[in-house]
């Protein structure tokens, strides 16, 4: 009997993973909540437009893109998938509010070579920082600390501590270069600067790429059907989503488990964990289940709260990985009140302001007529910003005042939606690479029959916790 702990979309991959294996016969999976899908969360206003509380989009790259990709056609979610490719405007401009003005990033070559307002000086010019900054050799350091050094502090400042608000809510002050920016610092650790361990890489890939496209041009030409990942990259796809939200990514993978056997408990919240020489306690509700495998898609915090008792080192391990809270406000507005067709911007720390960024959602997928925005506030800052207890109405008002002042909205919006998201981002500080060597060799020099997927560890994104699912789901067969 395997047990799953979580119902977020990590749990929910695991359970869809280990029922593709005929040796697991028995399968439940615990979910705290009355809902399945964790932080995935769609909404409705009033008009019908869709109002996402947590993830919207999703990279189709690299292996774990791919993977999710290959988990969509299998769920014959593919009717349902919308993508924009590399020349939408929602790929094209990004922008970042510094000093009271959005500032748009470059686009395109010439881009870099041309004096940029946020920077007052080209993008082009930090290759010169970097190839002129002498090598330091570290284990790990903070992303801004390496950004610094390397290219800048006013690169540091206005562009990759943005960027990094974007990624995780977080301050690159504190998230480690090693696991966010590992191919970076790795450049820079094996060939001493940014630019020559990217040079480096390209011309290894080029050669490795001559050989796998001719591999690559045999597979294609003896396979008629192109899968959703194969489409993907020949289309040169930059994100995609589902219509009428990404909600249904879980609530698919929910129905194909319950189809093929898996039990999925709701308002199930495991309480302990035990681990016994032939088996496995867990306490639910004030009962005893019992299993013999466990696969936990708990965020870590959660997990050392249940380890606790029987394995003190490891749930102090667990707990040194913090999060962040998010409050997200979205709103909808009758007609179109941008100033530009964008992703949206980005909003430096050092501006002080609550705002970590706002997402225009209906110039990335379009809503009937109506404009959708996303206003993220808070993040590594919340307490700062918000206090301990902040009211809804206090983050809307919040919310209201930045996008009027900032994108000159006069207008206003026809509907919304406010949600406090306490704790729904992991941040991998400096040393979580090391961190997570630990738990795992703690957990199998232990011997303990537990595997780890989930935002905790290797990635916040989609692409990376449905990935850790099904790694997780090989290491406890
Ligand atoms: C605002 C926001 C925007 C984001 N945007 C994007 C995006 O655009 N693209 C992208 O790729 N990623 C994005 N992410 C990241 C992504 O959404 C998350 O990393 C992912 O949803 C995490 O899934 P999970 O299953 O690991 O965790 P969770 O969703 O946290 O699921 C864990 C589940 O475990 C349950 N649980 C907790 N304790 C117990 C217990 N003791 N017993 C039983 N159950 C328990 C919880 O109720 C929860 O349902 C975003 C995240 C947020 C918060």
């Amino acid at each position: 009997m395997t047990i799953i702990l979580g119902g977020g979309i990590s749990g929910l991959s695991a359970a869809y993973y280990a029922a593709n294996n005929a040796r697991n016969s028995a399968i439940t999976l615990l979910e705290a909540s009355n809902r399945v899908g964790g932080w995935i969360r769609s909404k409705r206003s009033p008009s019908g437009a869709i109002f996402e509380q947590g993830p919207r989009t999703i990279r189709p790259v690299g292996l774990a893109g791919k993977n999710t990709l290959n988990l969509v056609e299998d769920l014959q979610l593919n009717n349902k998938l919308i993508h924009i490719g590399r020349s939408h405007p929602a790929t094209q401009n990004r922008l970042i509010y510094s000093d009271e003005a959005l500032h748009l990033l470059p686009t395109s070559l010439k881009g870099f070579f041309k004096t940029l307002s946020l920077l007052d000086r080209p993008l082009i010019n930090c290759l010169w920082t970097d190839l002129a900054a002498p090598k330091i050799s570290k284990e790990d350091e903070s992303i801004y600390n390496f950004v610094q050094r390397r290219l800048g502090q006013d690169i540091a400042d206005n562009l990759v501590s943005p960027i990094v608000c974007g990624i995780c809510a977080g301050d690159a002050q504190k998230i480690s270069v090693n696991f966010l920016l590992k191919s970076l610092f790795e450049a820079e650790q094996k060939y001493g600067s940014i630019v020559k361990g990217v040079l480096a890489n390209r011309l290894k890939k080029f050669f490795s790429k001559s050989k796998d496209t001719v591999k690559e041009n045999n597979i294609d030409s003896a396979n008629l059907h192109l899968t959703l990942a194969n489409r993907a990259q020949k289309e040169y796809w930059a994100l995609w989503g589902l219509e009428g939200g990404l909600e249904q990514l879980p609530q698919a993978l929910a129905n194909n488990v319950r189809k093929r056997g898996v039990r999925i408990q709701t308002e199930a919240k495991c309480e302990k964990l035990t681990f016994k020489s032939n088996h496995i306690e867990l306490l639910i509700n004030g009962n005893i289940q019992e299993s013999s495998r466990v696969i936990s898609s708990l965020p870590a915090k959660n997990l050392a709260e249940i380890v606790r008792e029987q394995h003190p080192i490891l749930s102090t391990e667990l707990e040194e990985i913090p999060t962040v809270t998010v409050g997200v406000v979205n709103f909808e507005f009758r007609e179109d009140v941008l100033p530009l067709q964008a992703f949206g911007f980005l909003v430096p720390p050092k501006e002080n302001l609550s705002l970590l960024g706002v997402i225009f959602d209906s110039c990335v997928f379009p809503q009937k007529s109506s404009t959708v925005l996303t206003v993220m506030m808070g993040g590594a800052w919340f307490e700062k910003y918000f206090g301990l207890n902040p009211s809804e109405d206090h983050l809307l008002t919040t919310a209201i005042d930045h996008i009027k002042r900032i994108l000159l909205i006069e207008e206003e919006p026809i509907a919304h939606n406010v949600a406090i998201l306490k704790d729904c981002i992991p941040q991998h500080v400096v040393g979580h690479t090391q961190r997570i060597k630990r738990i795992h060799d703690y957990i199998s020099a232990h011997h303990i029959p537990l595997a780890l997927c989930g935002s905790s560890y290797q990635g916040v994104g989609l692409n990376d916790v449905i990935l850790s699912a099904k790694q997780a789901v090989d290491i406890v067969q």
